[in-house]
């Protein structure tokens, strides 16, 4: 057993000295202890010590992969070593990083779960606390933006999630070709886009020709000033949104103003005039061109989200921008006051939707992604700080190397 566990743990200038079993605790305690005089290393730089302090540190424990049904635990006394370099410090242990409380073999496994699963079903499968594992996947995020590869960037996304029902908002940046997060930074404010443009640096900016975003003011000053060259592109999932967005606040505004047998016509319509009708089964449909024979403004609102859809089928930009023309003339003469506005953002980022036709992104590529880091953000609700947030998103989607 003891060498069995010598070799797992690959220990050079160690031992163990003796393995006993906590039979309460269900758990190996693996008492380890430097071999014979073996040289030690400095725990900061790593460099061999000359000699040693008199005293240890007391002793510590370390947790490792568990043994069948047995959690394993290692407990070693630390030297304190004198380095050439850093001068007194406790020496380097080889199984585990420096103020990690579990090996490196756990602490990986815990990595390669937590992509997968939430934080809190990790702790619970190695009988961890959640902060080990929060301390665990925030070590190995910020060893993995130190240690990734750097892909040129052309085709960038820019997209905010919502943490805590809304307030508070997280600016995720994507590397649309590669489908990959690049960068995760707090709200979506000019200070906000600032730093993200600080850190990229103006020589990795170079590359970057489209740059695909939400019609957000800041996002979009942002890379108008940092980004002078790039095209700007305003993607068909955010437009759709809006669309839904405007559909809704006319059928809410309607709905309030019906009364009697017109409102039970109208009553539980919602997803009808939401969904798009052919995804609706075949009752629904039926119903939904039974509502569209009445003469009402959610009718008319209709309409005209489903006459914008067409735009996305049109190849040539010249065709595509007479319907953008025409829709725009429309809408705003409709007298439906949530499209008239809708009207008068699009025609002031016109160039950006019609950039559309030219570039044809890979479709919902931002949409799947920010969908993505949505559901990795919602999924631990409670004990979140931004950063635990952050590292999240980055662990989970970022395709960072793992120590
Ligand atoms: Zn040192």
């Amino acid at each position: 057993m003891e060498t069995f566990i010598r070799k797992a743990l690959r220990l050079k200038a160690h031992t163990v000295v003796k393995v006993e079993e906590d039979e309460a605790a269900g758990a190996l305690i693996v008492h380890l202890d430097r071999l014979g005089h073996r040289r030690l290393r400095c725990g900061v730089c790593g460099l061999e010590a000359t000699r040693l302090a008199p005293t240890r540190r007391p002793p510590r424990r370390w947790r490792d992969l568990a043994m069948r049904e047995h959690l394993v635990e290692l407990v070693y006394a630390p030297y304190r070593v004198w380095c050439q370099r850093c001068g007194l410090r406790v020496e380097h242990v080889p199984w585990a990083g420096q103020w990690q409380r579990v090996t490196h073999a756990l602490a990986r496994a815990v990595a390669e779960l937590a992509r997968v699963l939430d934080w809190t079903s990790v702790a619970v499968h190695f009988r961890l606390n959640w902060k080990t594992v929060a301390a665990v996947v925030e070590g190995a995020v910020l060893w993995g933006l130190d240690h990734r590869r750097w892909h040129p960037l052309h085709l960038l996304g820019i997209d905010e999630v919502s943490r805590r029902k809304g307030q508070q908002y997280l600016t995720i940046v994507y590397d649309l070709a590669r489908g990959r997060v690049v960068w995760v930074g707090r709200d979506r404010t000019t200070a906000t886009m600032d730093r993200f443009f600080a850190w990229l640096g103006p020589r990795r900016a170079r590359s970057i020709h489209t740059v695909c975003c939400d019609m957000w003011a800041v996002y979009i000053d942002a890379v108008r000033t940092h980004l002078p060259a790039a095209t700007l592109v305003f993607d068909r999932f955010h437009l759709s949104q809006y669309l839904s967005r405007a559909v809704d606040e006319v059928r809410r505004q309607a709905w309030r103003r019906m009364a009697g047998p017109e409102k039970g016509e109208f009553k539980r319509t919602r997803f009808l005039w939401l969904t798009n009708p052919e995804n609706l089964r075949r009752a629904e449909r039926t119903r939904l061109s039974a509502l569209l024979r009445l003469n009402s403004p959610i009718v008319k609102a209709y309409l005209l989200k489903e006459d914008l859809r067409r735009f996305w089928e049109y190849r040539s930009t010249a065709w595509a921008a007479g319907h953008l023309r025409q829709w725009l003339w429309r809408a705003s003469h409709s007298r439906l006051e949530p499209f008239t506005k809708l009207a008068r953002m699009l025609r002031s980022h016109r160039a950006g939707v019609l950039a559309w036709t030219r570039i044809r992104m890979p479709n919902g590529a931002l949409e799947g992604m920010n969908n993505e880091a949505k559901v990795i953000s919602h999924r631990a609700f409670g004990y979140r700080t931004p950063w635990t947030d952050i590292a999240n998103i980055y662990h989970c989607c970022a395709g960072l190397p793992l120590p």
